[in-house]
């Protein structure tokens, strides 16, 4: 027996130190990560995974992705903050290009995904004292149970989820929360005051919950009826995850208001937009909204290049295609006992365990012992989301691997 044996591994040593310094707020796998390239991840003892999270879809251009890297470190060495008191050089081609891609006249630039759904609700309370002529401090906007749009007080206030909101509160009035999912209860809850409906077109934290195909134009239809804005929160789902620049574009319906994040920077930096035409955007007037980072040369310059890299290198064809495989290949995990459902979209997947299964980490757990890691939600699902520059070959190898763990 040598003191060797009782000595910690690098990954318990730096576990340790994080259990130790951080506050506890996140359960991660117990895999410390130390370098990254395109789907791969290296963790310190030196072994290799393939990451079928990306980072909640951040990374949907491939982690480290040079041209987003070769972006960051040029203009990281040139000018990184003026903050908006001054004009930067890379602000109004970040602006033309998000604008020109998606086919909104304006963007407001934030940095998180959570900055941007606050300005939506910012955007759509003032236009609807404003343009609809709600009275004073009645504006109601409607929400959906399960889901995710972020962690600031007012956004948990009308969370469904327990966890995200307990003793958190008091919260902010003015949202009506009815079943996702469920077009009759969305326009039961229409008022003279409704200002907007706020929706994932597809659920990410919910378990890649993907609507009925009536739900979204049912959406649309009624806010058409009542005068009011329809607001796609496109954070996980939208800049091509699911076969589309947008997830409500599968749906055939133009939102009046959408947030982008996370994958809008390919995960090298934070970047938020809300898009919105004129008529919405121009309630904004000097002084009413802002951010000190919002919009930096920094951030400009990054989400330029993750930009170019999803339209140069059709990442979102490319998830259409490979996504049409994923969906093959889960479907033979329908026979396995130990599954009870699983959705699919473009390049991310659902897979919901029956309760008997004992939970979806227990197969995440095995998954990184397997060399892939993915990230389970709400207990008994594992959702998949690699990176959209994955291969065939890489998909079924994270594919086999799943149906060895849930064998
Ligand atoms: C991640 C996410 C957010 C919040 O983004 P942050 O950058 O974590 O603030 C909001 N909406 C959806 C749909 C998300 O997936």
């Amino acid at each position: 027996m040598t003191n060797a044996a009782v000595e910690p591994s690098a990954t318990e040593a730096l576990i340790e130190l994080e259990g130790r310094y951080s506050a506890h707020n996140y359960h991660p796998l117990d895999v410390v990560i130390e370098r990254a390239e395109g789907v791969w991840v290296w963790d310190v003892e030196g072994r290799r995974y393939m990451d079928f999270l990306a980072a909640y879809s951040a990374v949907n251009q491939g982690h480290n992705h040079p041209r987003i890297v070769a972006a960051l470190c040029e203009q990281a060495g040139r000018l990184a903050l003026t903050s908006r008191a001054f004009r930067n050089d890379r602000f109004g081609p970040l602006c033309q290009k998000l604008a020109a891609l998606t086919g909104y006249d304006k963007v407001l630039l934030m940095n998180a995904g959570a900055e941007a759904v606050e300005t939506a609700i910012k955007a759509a309370r003032r236009w609807g004292y404003r343009k609809k002529g709600v009275a004073a401090g009645a504006a109601e906007i409607i929400v959906f149970e399960g889901n995710f749009h972020g962690r600031t007080t007012t956004i948990v206030g009308f969370s469904s989820d327990p966890n995200s909101r307990g003793d958190f509160g008091p919260f902010a009035p003015g949202f009506v929360r009815v079943p996702y999912g469920d077009a009759n209860a969305a326009r039961a809850a229409f008022t003279e005051n409704t200002v907007a409906v706020l929706v994932e077109p597809v659920q990410g934290e919910g378990g890649v919950i993907i609507p009925p195909r009536e739900f979204l134009p049912a959406l649309r239809a009624a806010c058409d009826e009542h005068h009011a804005l329809l607001v796609c929160d496109e954070i996980q789902s939208g800049l091509g995850r699911c076969g589309e620049l947008f997830a409500h574009h599968l749906a055939g319906v133009r939102a009046d208001g959408v947030c982008v994040g996370k994958a809008l920077s390919g995960g090298l930096y934070p970047v938020s937009a809300f898009l919105a035409d004129d008529a919405v955007m121009d309630v904004f007037d000097p002084g009413s909204h802002g951010s000190t980072y919002g919009g930096n040369p920094l951030a400009c310059a990054v989400a330029e290049a993750a930009l170019d890299v999803l339209t140069d290198e059709g990442l979102i064809a490319r998830a259409k295609q490979l996504g049409a495989h994923l969906e093959r290949r889960l479907r033979e995990l329908e026979r396995s006992p130990r599954v009870k459902a699983v959705r699919c979209v473009g390049l991310w997947a659902g897979v919901d365990l029956h309760e008997s299964a004992g939970g979806a980490r227990r197969y995440t757990e095995r998954l990184k012992g397997e060399g892939v890691l993915a990230k389970g939600t709400h207990v008994h699902t594992i959702r998949l989301a690699p990176p959209l520059v994955v291969t065939r070959e890489q998909l079924d190898m994270a594919c086999d691997a799943l149906v060895r763990v849930l064998a």
